[in-house]
């Protein structure tokens, strides 16, 4: 049996597209109470690099980065996560379960070699999730979603429009669409991603990573029906 299965601590990292709905299924997570989980494990423990970001916005320089969309460099950013994820305190019981997952960190092959050097053996990657939702589906997801900018209500021209066009339902005021959901932007997004992600995945095809980390791939169309593909993962794994 491989040494990765051995392991009670699992640590997650799950890639998913921007849109693609990681942030919903770890949300999920968080909030089934997973049964692989013996109730006297510790609740899931997230490694959010957006959240440790947003913490730190009082920097100047990262504080540009963000509003302007871009990644904020590895020299500023590795730092900050690698201090958080060493203060996770995972308890001295070997034997429970434990999960901690890492969201948005590492995000290029940079950062992956980051942690590899730097993080103890303890917390280093042992599974990787790609949730590969369809990208034609984020597109059409983004450019027809509209809101009402007072509310923040949202619709969706294709599923969830609203009652008279391009009008919000309540206030009857009129429809925008975010810069961020404009095509341009979204398939721009997307092209960054699939780069970055590319690096990812060489860095975990390595052979010597092979040995010490699981990779696996879900591919619904929904955040629901990955989630529920992602849970019989997790559950198989701590059944072991
Ligand atoms: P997120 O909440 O993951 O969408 O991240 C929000 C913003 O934080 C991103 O648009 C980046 O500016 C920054 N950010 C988050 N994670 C990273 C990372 N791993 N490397 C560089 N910048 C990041």
């Amino acid at each position: 049996m491989s040494s990765i299965l051995k392991s009670n601590s699992l640590r997650l990292l799950l890639v998913s597209p921007p849109g693609g709905g990681k942030g919903t299924i770890i949300n999920k997570i968080i909030n089934s109470n997973p049964s692989f989980l013996a109730s006297d494990s510790p609740s899931p423990f997230i490694v959010s690099s957006g959240t440790i970001l947003r913490n730190n916005k009082n920097n100047d320089l990262i504080k540009s980065y963000m509003e302007s969309g871009k990644l904020v460099p590895n020299e500023i950013v590795n730092n900050l996560v690698l201090k958080e994820i060493e203060n996770i305190d995972l308890g001295s019981d070997a034997q429970a379960n434990k999960l901690v997952i890492f969201d948005g960190f590492p995000r290029n092959k940079e950062q992956c070699k980051f942690l590899k050097e730097n993080l103890s053996k303890e917390k280093q990657i042992n599974m990787v999730i790609e949730i590969d939702t369809p990208q034609k589906l984020i597109i059409d997801r983004c450019v027809n979603r509209f809101i009402h900018l007072k509310s923040g209500r949202s619709y969706n021209l294709s599923y969830n429009p609203p009652k008279v066009p391009m009008e919000d339902d309540i206030t009857h005021e009129p429809l925008v669409q975010r810069d961020d959901d404009k095509l341009e932007t979204v398939v721009k997004r997307l092209e960054d991603y699939n780069t970055k992600l590319k690096g990812i995945k060489e860095f975990f095809n390595e052979e010597e990573q092979k040995k010490t980390v699981l990779f696996h791939q879900v591919d619904g169309e929904t955040s629901d029906i990955n989630f529920t593909k992602i849970q019989a993962i997790l559950s198989k794994y701590f059944e072991k």
